[in-house]
């Protein structure tokens, strides 16, 4: 962990432009799933006026409406501060709009690039259609996750770029674009997935805990892990 006091110092940004479905609910199971392994934490609200810290473990953006997102990106890159965070090697999840815009471009409304933080090498842009309903995909099995689910809501499609990684092959729903689902770049990972996919996934959130602690004892199984399969079993 980054800071002097060793707490785990959780940065929710744009909460007032980026906050869709419940994302903020990824916010409070880090820092629950986290307290119960006896990891102390911060949790630090960033809003589209303040600047962003650049000390902090782990940076989450929730999804957003098409005008939101883009003053959302306008005001990341004028800031600078998660992008100075991420090249120090903090962890960074977003979701939705949050993973479009931390890519190297987007599309605003019309589709036009417009440019992203540029932290991990994906590109978005519009489909034909909105892709809306449960999805269901299975995480890259290096990263020890297994099934996710989640809902989505979005027009973007996403192309991942050499630099990065898809997260998930697709088994039902849209995601980046038929096939993967979300991208991940060292500590930076971004998902199409609400719910929200923290609270619905938990080895997703002890992912994201264990990338800045280390390895971390399981938890006995709760709430969660019945939510996580009782939401596969009515995607599937
Ligand atoms: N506005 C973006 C899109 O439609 C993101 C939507 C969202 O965050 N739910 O693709």
């Amino acid at each position: 962990m980054s800071d002097t006091s060793s707490r785990l110092r959780i940065v929710w940004i744009y909460p007032d432009l980026l906050s869709t479905y419940g994302d903020q609910g990824n916010v409070l199971i880090l820092r629950r799933r986290a307290e119960q392994r006896g990891i102390p934490t911060e949790i630090v609200h960033v809003h589209s006026s303040d600047s962003v810290p650049v000390e902090g473990d782990i940076y989450l953006l929730g999804g957003g409406e098409d005008r939101p997102q883009i003053l959302a990106a306008e005001r990341l890159i004028a800031d600078g501060g998660l992008k100075r965070a991420a090249a120090r090697g903090a962890c960074v999840f977003s979701v939705c709009a949050g993973y479009q815009i931390i890519g190297e471009t987007y599309g605003d409304d019309d589709d036009k690039p417009l440019p992203g933080v540029g932290i991990i090498d994906i590109r978005s842009g519009r489909g034909a259609t909105r892709a809306v309903g449960e999805i269901v995909a299975d995480v890259d099995p290096s990263l020890g996750v297994g099934r996710i689910t989640g809902f989505e809501n979005h027009q973007g499609r996403t192309a991942i770029g050499a630099q990065a990684t898809p997260l998930s092959t697709t088994v039902k729903g849209i995601g980046n674009d038929d096939h993967t689902e979300g991208a991940y770049q060292g500590q930076v990972l971004g998902t199409y997935l609400h719910g929200p996919a923290l609270p619905r996934n938990p080895a997703l959130a002890d992912l994201l805990l264990r990338w800045r602690v280390g390895e971390i004892p399981p938890l006995p199984p709760s709430w969660g892990e019945t939510l996580h399969e009782e939401r596969l079993a009515a995607a599937l």
